[in-house]
């Protein structure tokens, strides 16, 4: 079953068409790959199936329901939930509050907010830092706590927008590792990154957008030794 259907997906900022004629099937439990050069219409394409801009044209299904224009808020209850590429926490709350945004909501229960917030703060390996300043933290536990964030409002297909940029390599292998065991939960996971080799190593498929339109999809092999994506890389 494909939890996330796009079909001719497309989006204008005024005069600029940053997504054209896009289709992306994304099967149930499966890790899938975003890759392309900057400014290619990674991100955007994350916003529309997000909710947070709504789509110029096409469709975006939902486990079968058409989603097109509905709020984040509304599709996060749904069970897609999203990083963004710029972290912004509560700077000045804890890392628990931070987290408990999320749990709240699925229960008004303060009590049952903390318990679920602490569960996902376990499973990432970093309730040590549960009572720390979210503005103190370091980039890659930012990111953690980004993930954290997503993962308390229980999604069933969690985006990820680049949260391996500015980590160290051991750090890049933890969150590999992250993604695996969230994966391993049933959670589908939809990711764009630029480091190739965690991108390579973790998804069980890739697809290219260049100039907002995609021009390759396949395995990571496939798509690693297609003449256009190396190309596009190369023309950067
Ligand atoms: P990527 O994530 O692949 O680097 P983006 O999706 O961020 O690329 O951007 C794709 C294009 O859309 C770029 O040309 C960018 O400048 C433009 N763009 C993205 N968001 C906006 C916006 N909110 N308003 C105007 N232009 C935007
Ligand atoms: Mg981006």
């Amino acid at each position: 079953m494909n939890i996330l259907e796009v079909k001719e997906l497309g989006k204008d900022f005024g005069g600029l068409t940053a997504l054209q004629g896009v289709h992306l099937s994304i099967e149930a439990g499966r890790i899938f790959g975003l890759i392309g050069p900057n400014g290619a219409g990674k991100s955007t394409a994350f916003n529309c199936i997000a909710g947070v801009y709504a789509p110029t044209r096409g469709e975006i299904r939902f486990n079968g329901e058409v989603i097109n224009g509905q709020k984040p808020w509304n599709l996060c209850k749904k069970g897609l939930a999203r990083t963004f590429q710029i972290v912004k926490p509560f700077a000045s709350k804890t890392v628990l509050y931070n987290v408990m945004v999320g749990s709240f909501l699925h229960t008004n229960s303060t009590r049952e907010a903390r318990r679920r917030a602490l569960e996902v703060l376990e499973f990432l390996h970093f309730a040590g830092k549960a009572h720390m300043r979210a503005g103190d933290l370091t980039i890659a536990d930012r990111k953690r706590l980004e993930i954290a964030r997503a993962l308390a409002t229980r999604p069933k297909l969690l985006l990820l927008d680049e949260v391996m940029a500015g980590l160290r390599p051991a750090e890049v292998d933890q969150m590999v590792e992250i993604i695996r065991r969230l994966r391993d939960q049933g959670i589908t996971i939809f990711v764009i990154e630029h480091i190739m080799r965690a991108i390579m190593a973790l998804s069980d498929r890739v697809a290219v957008l260049h100039f907002g339109k995609k021009i390759a999809e396949g395995t990571p092999q496939e798509v690693a030794s297609d003449e256009r994506v190396i190309k596009a890389y190369l023309g950067e």
